[in-house]
C-alpha cells in the first residue's frame, strides 16, 4: 500500500552521500543540484567539511550546477558554510515549503526536472523535491552513529515508511 507517495524518492541510499556515484546522479537526466546541509553533506553546527564529503563535492562541482538549501537561519553560520563550502547556500529555507526554492531556481536558471535533491530526510528534503517535480536522492544521515536515541527513533520511522512503498 502507497500511503505516503509524496515520500517515495526517485532513488534510495542506505549510505551516506559520498557514495552517490556520478553515474548514477547523470542517469537521471538532471543538470542542477539542491542539496540539504544538516547531515547530508555536513555534520550539524560544525560549519566542516569531512575530507571523503569534499572529494565527492568536488566531482559534482564539476558536473552540475549546486545550490545548498537549509532551514538553518543563523547568518553568521550560513556565512561560515558559504567559505568552506564555496556554494551559494540559501537559508531560512523553511522545508518543505517553497520558501527559498524560488532563490535556489534563480541561481540554477533550470526547469524542475532538471533538478535533484538530495537529502537525508524524507518529510522535508523528499517532500520539498516531490512537490516540485524535482528528482529526489534520499541518503543516510552523516552523523546518524552518533545521534540521540529519540532521532534515532525518529529516523528508522521515517525510513520505515519509504521502504514500505
Ligand atoms: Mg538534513
Amino acid at each position: 500500500m502507497r500511503m505516503f507517495p509524496f515520500l517515495k524518492p526517485t532513488l534510495i541510499y542506505d549510505n551516506d552521500v559520498t557514495k552517490i556515484r556520478l553515474e548514477d546522479i547523470e542517469k537521471l537526466g538532471v543538470e542542477g543540484l539542491i542539496l540539504d546541509l544538516d547531515n547530508t553533506i555536513m555534520a550539524p553546527k560544525s560549519a566542516r567539511l569531512d575530507p571523503s564529503v569534499k572529494a565527492w563535492l568536488d566531482i559534482m562541482k564539476k558536473n552540475f550546477k549546486i545550490v545548498v538549501l537549509t532551514n538553518n537561519k543563523k547568518a553568521f553560520y550560513l556565512e561560515a558554510v558559504r567559505q568552506v563550502l564555496d556554494l551559494p547556500v540559501i537559508g531560512f529555507a523553511k522545508k518543505p515549503w517553497l520558501f527559498g526554492i524560488y532563490e535556489a531556481l534563480e541561481i540554477l536558471k533550470l526547469s524542475n526536472a532538471k533538478i535533484a535533491v538530495i537529502g537525508d530526510r524524507p518529510l522535508t528534503d523528499i517532500w520539498l523535491g516531490q512537490r516540485y517535480g524535482f528528482k529526489t536522492v534520499l541518503v543516510r544521515a552523516l552523523t546518524a552513529h552518533i545521534e540521540p536515541r529519540w532521532k534515532y527513533w525518529l529516523r528508522k520511522l521515517e525510513w520505515s515508511f519509504v521502504k514500505r512503498m
